[in-house]
């Protein structure tokens, strides 16, 4: 191969980017990121009539998220099919001028009718050739295959793929009505745009001879191909809305980070070693289309939350925090204005949550104070004792020269020993006034976030509450 690496994503905006398609783009990417070459994305459109433009700006907004960028393509004209009609037009003109490809006007009827008696003779439907030397100037063009011999697919994945020309027909380039089929189109986009290497789904693979026939007939090389082999549900057939959420924007919505999504559709056929946990530079750096494996890939949920909690380990917390704020509304929390706060507080609960809905779940406590208690916890500790303990509590934590998680230790030690209790006890009581809950992450780290001010509030309120609610 000569020249920069030119690679393309090609969806059919026929619906949302889903796992399988996002894997395809990502390959893609980082082969051209790997070799410093082009990402091209391209949208195809041709079957309008299941094309939509919402479907077009979802997608674009899921690559965005998962921050496969584009070197070429939308916004600028020219990479949708159909602004694209007069250059398939011109080929196919030339095809027709070389006679590579002729005219057919066999009535639709008759070619259902050769179709139903193939079927019938469970044979795959050939079309005759009958209007190969009729020199035609309407009707369907089609393009003029070899009667004998095979094509060779060299997939770099799957290595040399046989297709024996018995088993193919002169295809239709062009419709009767002058629309181009699905198939040319591909090829006079992968020629036009000076593509070097077709990375794309193996549902797929059955076109690739049809293809290569009409790289040839057009006299142009055929670049590189590789088919990646499909994502299987857990049953090992193909991963579908049957198995749950396939699209990315459901993944998005679920609070995965996009680098642990990239991580795991990467590792959705690729590897390298045992590693699981790669950065997106690593990725590029490694990333080679050889080493995909051939055989399908079975979509882990479970390893995908894994991954989203080792990349969610390992963020900073100021970045995190500004991921997370999306989520707020969606858990029902107001958003709150106090970056620094939000950052300081998912610092202690990076380990309890899978995902950023988990993490707001888990920590919702430092965002409103709790609306009521744990019953069964209230019933141990919040008893007249626990109210003169809180009392104790407030008292001294009104006067500690600094909220830090070493000066709070010391404070619930001098106190446990002072009134010959457990710290433990003593811990739980507090976490359950500033909570509501009896979990959290360790409670002198959640007091310093909270902050004094903070603290003492909730102290009283559950001070109140039991005043209320009194048992001896
Ligand atoms: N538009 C096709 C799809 O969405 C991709 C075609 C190709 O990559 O050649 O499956």
């Amino acid at each position: 191969m000569s020249g920069a690496v030119r690679v393309r994503f090609a969806p059919s905006p026929t619906g949302h980017l889903h796992v399988g398609g996002a894997r395809t783009a990502l390959f893609n990417w980082l082969y051209a990121r790997h070799h410093r070459g082009t990402f091209i994305l391209r949208i195809e459109d041709t079957d309008r009539s299941r094309s939509t433009d919402e479907n077009i700006t979802a997608i674009l907004e899921a690559l965005e998220w998962l921050g496969l960028d584009w070197d070429e393509g939308p916004p600028t004209p020219g990479y949708r099919q159909t602004e694209r009609l007069p250059i398939y037009r011109d080929h196919a003109e030339r095809l027709r001028a070389t006679g590579r490809a002729y005219y057919c006007d066999c009535p639709p009827e008759l070619l259902e009718r050769e179709r139903r008696a193939a079927q019938a003779r469970k044979e795959t439907f050939r079309y005759s050739g009958r209007c190969r030397d009729r020199g035609l100037d309407t009707g369907a063009l089609r393009l003029r295959i070899p009667d004998a011999g095979t094509t060779v697919v060299n997939d770099l994945i799957h290595g040399p793929v046989t297709f024996d020309h018995g088993g193919l027909d002169d295809w239709i380039l062009v419709r009767t009505d002058g629309t181009p089929t699905y198939n040319f189109c591909v090829v006079v986009d992968d020629v036009t745009m000076r593509i070097t290497h077709v990375i794309r789904g193996n549902d797929h693979l059955p076109n690739t001879p049809k293809q290569i026939l009409c790289y040839e007939a057009l006299g142009y090389p055929v670049p590189e191909m590789a088919h990646v082999s499909m994502i299987l549900g857990p049953d090992r057939s193909r991963l579908s809305k049957r198995h749950g959420a396939t699209s990315v924007q459901a993944f998005r919505d679920a609070g995965i980070p996009a680098d642990a999504m990239v991580n795991y559709l990467a590792r959705l056929g690729w590897s390298h070693g045992d590693q699981e946990i790669f950065t997106r530079e690593e990725l590029i750096e490694l990333f080679d289309i050889k080493d995909v494996a051939s055989s399908g890939a079975v979509f882990d949920h479970a390893k995908l939350e894994w991954l989203s909690h080792q990349h969610i380990k390992r963020m900073d917390a100021s970045r995190l925090a500004e991921l997370v704020l999306p989520f707020f509304p969606a858990v029902g929390l107001e958003p709150p204005r106090d970056h620094a706060y939000v950052a300081r507080a998912l610092e202690t609960l990076k380990e309890r949550g899978k995902t950023f809905r988990e993490l707001l779940q888990v920590g919702s406590f430092y965002f409103e104070r709790p609306s009521g208690y744990a019953p069964e916890a209230a019933k141990m500790y919040f008893t007249e004792a626990g109210a003169a303990r809180l009392a104790a509590i407030s008292r001294r934590l009104e006067t500690l020269p600094s909220v830090t998680p070493e000066a709070l230790e010391s404070l619930y030690r001098e106190l446990g020993e002072e009134l010959g209790l457990k710290l433990v006890d003593l811990a739980q009581l507090t976490r359950l006034a500033l909570t509501g809950g009896t979990a959290s992450p360790p409670l002198f780290e959640v007091l310093a976030v909270l902050g004094r001010e903070e603290a003492l509030a909730r102290l009283r309120a559950a001070q109140a509450w039991i005043a209320t609610t009194a048992r001896p």
